[in-house]
């Protein structure tokens, strides 16, 4: 059961990267180097090839291990920054079954380590812009009882949120810091990725994919 819903996850979100690389490169040809989505393709590839896998363990061990792909397989700053979220995500994992709360607390910890590895936070544009607002919201649902239809629909309106609002902000860490004031006015790439990335597991969570 948990094998076939990681599965599931690794397959969703594989294929929103690989469907949406285009999209994620050309926002980064505007204000970094144009390989964001290049970047993730390889990356979410190289997950998908190891899904018989990852798929089989334990919850924790499986976003770790994903995590560990990304971070060996992504040259950009995405890589290790994604790793790092899904890796301490893992560690976070109870050993038994995965409560709701736990979940808020692993996705608490996977956007810790973003910060940490990134030395950055919300305002600077980044995938941060997207991270921070949805496990807000997923602590704040999960804590409201909300029944999973609601949840999803909450998680998905606070990265669309995140990602809009990336637009108006000027880059401050990353390549687009390059940029300074010519940054605003561009959606952050990588806050566009982890936006396809919540609807894409939103997606399983629904039972659309
Ligand atoms: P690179 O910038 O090395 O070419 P990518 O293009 O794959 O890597 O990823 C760029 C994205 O990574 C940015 O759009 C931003 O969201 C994210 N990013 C870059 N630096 C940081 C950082 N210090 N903290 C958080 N996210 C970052
Ligand atoms: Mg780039």
């Amino acid at each position: 059961m948990a094998a076939e819903l990681h599965a599931r996850l690794i397959d969703a979100v594989a294929r929103t990267v690989t469907e949406h690389a285009g999209l994620l490169t050309r926002l980064d040809q505007a204000i970094g180097d144009g390989d964001h989505g290049i970047n993730l393709k390889r990356g979410f590839d190289a997950v998908r090839e190891a899904r018989d896998r990852i798929a089989g363990e334990p919850a924790g061990k499986a976003l770790h291990s994903a995590g560990m792909v990304l971070v060996m397989t992504v040259g950009g700053a995405s890589g290790p920054l994604y790793g790092s979220l899904l890796m301490a995500m893992g560690k976070a994992a109870p050993e038994n079954e995965l409560a709701p709360q736990s979940l808020a607390r692993m996705v608490d910890a996977g956007v810790a380590a973003v910060m940490q590895r990134g030395k950055s936070g919300p305002g600077e544009k980044t995938m941060l812009q997207v991270l921070v607002p949805v496990a807000a919201a997923l602590r704040d649902g999960i804590a409201a009882g909300l029944p999973p239809p609601a949840l999803t629909a909450a998680l998905r309106r606070a990265a669309d949120a995140g990602l809009a609002a990336s637009r108006d902000l000027r880059a401050t860490k990353g390549r687009a810091s390059f940029l300074g004031e010519r940054s605003i006015g561009h959606l952050d790439p990588g806050a566009q990725s982890s936006c396809l990335i919540v609807h894409a597991v939103c997606d399983v969570v629904e039972g659309r994919a």
